[in-house]
C-alpha cells in the first residue's frame, strides 16, 4: 500500500528506479493483488474522503483550459505565447533537461551529482512553469496532466539516482562520480515519502532481506 490509504501500487506503477522488470512485476503484482482483497475485507466500512470541494477540483484540472481562454490573445500562434506553454513543448523541456542532466542517451546513460544538481535546477523552473499549462482541447487537457505526472515521477527517480552513490544498474544508467557496486553501503532498496504539507521528498535506505539462499 502506498502511503495513501486504500490505494495499491506495485511494479512499474512504484517507479523511481532503474530496475524494473517484467518477471518482478509479475511476482509484484500477484503480492499486491492479495494485499488489496484481504485490505478491502479488513475495510469493510472504509469511505475514502476528499478534503477539496467538487467545485476546487473542477478549477485545478481545468486550469490548462482556463489558461489558455484567458491567454489565447496574446499572440497569433496557437502554441507560442508569452502566457502559457504547450504540452508539448513542456514535453520537449522535461525530455531535454532528463536527457542530458539526468542519465539519459545523450550522455550514454551517465550522470552525477553535478550534472543532477542542474537538472534538479531546471526542474524547478519547469514547475513553476507546469501552473502555467495550456490545453486548447479535451486531448491536450490530458496530456497537460500526463506531462504535469511525469514531472513529478522523473524529478523522483532523479533524486532516487541522485541519493544511491554507485552504480547498481550498469546499461539503465552510471554514476560517473561513482562507478562500480558498493554492496558494504548500497545492498539495500532506496525508498521515498513525500511530505504534503512540509513539500519535501524524505528518501531513505530499506534493508534487502534475501529470501531463497544462493
Ligand atoms: C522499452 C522497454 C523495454 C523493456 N525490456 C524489458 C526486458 O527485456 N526484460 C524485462 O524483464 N523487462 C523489460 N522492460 C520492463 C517491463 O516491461 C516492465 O517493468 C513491466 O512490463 C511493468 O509491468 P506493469 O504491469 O507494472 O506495467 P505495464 O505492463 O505497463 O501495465 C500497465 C497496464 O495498465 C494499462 N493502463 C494504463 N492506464 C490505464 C487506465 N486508466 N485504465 C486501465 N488500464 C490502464 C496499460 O495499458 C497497461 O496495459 C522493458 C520496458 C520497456 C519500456
Amino acid at each position: 500500500m502506498t502511503t495513501v490509504n486504500g490505494l495499491f501500487t506495485c511494479a512499474d506503477g512504484v517507479g523511481a528506479s532503474g530496475h524494473k522488470f517484467s518477471s518482478g512485476s509479475h511476482a509484484e503484482g500477484r503480492i499486491v493483488g492479495k494485499q488489496m482483497v484481504r485490505w478491502c475485507v479488513d475495510h469493510k466500512d472504509y469511505k475514502p474522503s476528499i478534503k477539496e470541494t467538487a467545485d476546487e477540483l473542477k478549477k485545478l484540472i481545468y486550469r490548462p483550459y482556463y489558461n489558455y481562454v484567458e491567454g489565447k490573445s496574446a499572440s497569433t500562434d496557437g502554441v507560442v505565447n508569452p502566457n502559457y506553454i504547450s504540452p508539448k513543448n513542456f514535453m520537449m523541456r522535461l525530455i531535454k533537461c532528463t536527457d542530458e542532466y539526468g542519465g539519459g542517451i545523450g550522455t550514454y546513460y551517465t550522470t552525477s551529482d553535478a550534472l543532477l544538481a542542474t537538472g534538479f535546477n531546471l526542474l524547478k523552473m519547469l514547475e513553476e512553469d507546469s501552473l502555467k499549462l495550456a490545453a486548447r482541447d479535451l486531448h491536450e487537457l490530458l496530456r497537460c496532466w500526463e506531462n504535469y505526472h511525469r514531472l513529478w515521477t522523473v524529478r523522483l527517480h532523479m533524486q532516487h539516482i541522485d541519493f544511491r552513490q554507485e552504480s547498481r544498474y550498469p546499461g539503465f544508467y552510471y554514476r560517473a562520480d561513482f562507478m562500480g557496486l558498493d554492496d558494504s553501503k548500497w545492498k539495500c532498496f532506496v525508498n521515498s515519502k513525500y511530505d504534503v504539507k512540509g513539500k519535501k521528498t524524505d528518501i531513505f535506505k530499506k534493508p534487502y532481506h534475501q529470501i531463497i539462499p544462493d
